[in-house]
């Protein structure tokens, strides 16, 4: 971990590049830790940006990630770069300074939501994060490629417009439900259930779940209850993260006839953001209208 920085700017004299390299002609060069910032700054880049998310494989644990000289080389090249913050992505600030460029813009999720470590850092499940995040994306598209500001502004309109069916879902879904209570093996969805009203059980276990660490035997105890005693309706559980413990979980949950959700830290493969939240939102109101309904 001490080392990545010395590490990060050998590899740069490698590869011959000084951290001051200026950016090559071509797209302009964007990289997201994680393919949920990625895939908006698509949205809002167009043609006129190369994106690359270093988070976008649906079976990796992103809290477990560690880097790659991959990374570092694309960091490099990068005018704009985008990360969560509030600890979920350490390494990337780390690597930011290894490889430090004066005209670079760094977003910061966590910043623009008042965020820090020690908050549930799955801050893209809050309604606010994205439309936060797309205004500063397309902020610092402006910046670095003046020409090019309208259109920038136009597909940030398109992307606060598409969130309309999001919010609408959001809304109706709490008039329904608001005030059932639920249950998570993580808290991967936990801003969208208190956005949806819901009211969410054994968060201790869900942080132990989520810090890799052993659950204590009263918090599992306390969670096969709620599952047995039908005190929650809903399960969720994270599909990225396949705990020994979670799983059996989810048996346990499926043989009570308790709706069990999977969510995904990521944005699955051949969608996009919002679709992707709509469908984890009408799995949540399927599973919330009660088992084989
Ligand atoms: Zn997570």
């Amino acid at each position: 971990m001490k080392t990545i920085a010395g590490l990060a700017l050998g590899f740069l004299v490698a590869l011959g590049l000084s951290p001051t390299t200026a950016a090559a002609d071509g797209p302009l060069k964007l990289v997201a830790a994680e393919n949920f910032y990625g895939n908006v700054a698509h949205q809002i880049g167009g043609l006129q940006v190369e994106v690359v998310s270093v988070m976008s494989n649906p079976d990796q644990d992103p809290h477990l990630f560690e880097t790659s000289p991959a990374v570092l080389r694309q960091l490099a090249a990068a005018r704009i770069a985008i990360y969560n913050g509030a600890d979920y992505d350490p390494w990337m600030p780390k690597l930011l300074n290894a490889t430090s460029k004066p005209e670079r813009t760094v977003i910061v999720a966590a910043d623009l939501v008042h965020k820090k470590a020690g908050d549930n850092p799955h801050l893209w499940y809050d309604p606010p994060t994205m439309p936060a995040v797309a205004r500063a994306l397309a902020a610092a598209l402006e910046k670095a490629d003046p020409d090019h500001a309208a259109d920038y502004q136009a597909r940030l309109a398109t992307f606060l417009a598409s969130l309309k069916p999001l919010n609408d879902k959001i809304a109706a879904v709490r008039k329904k439900y608001g005030g059932a209570a639920v249950t998570a093996s993580e808290p991967v969805f936990g801003y969208m259930a208190a956005a949806l009203g819901l009211k969410m059980r054994n968060e201790k276990f869900q942080l132990s779940i989520m810090n890799d660490t052993e659950p204590s035997a009263r918090d599992v105890a306390a969670f096969e209850r709620d599952l047995k005693q039908h005190k929650v309706r809903v399960m969720f559980y994270n599909k990225q993260a396949s705990d020994k413990i979670v799983l059996h979980l989810v048996e346990i949950a499926r043989a009570a006839k308790v709706s069990v959700v999977g969510v995904t830290e990521l944005v699955p493969p051949g969608t996009n953001f919002q679709d992707w939240m709509l469908r984890e939102l009408n799995d949540t109101a399927k599973a919330l209208a009660g088992p084989s309904s």
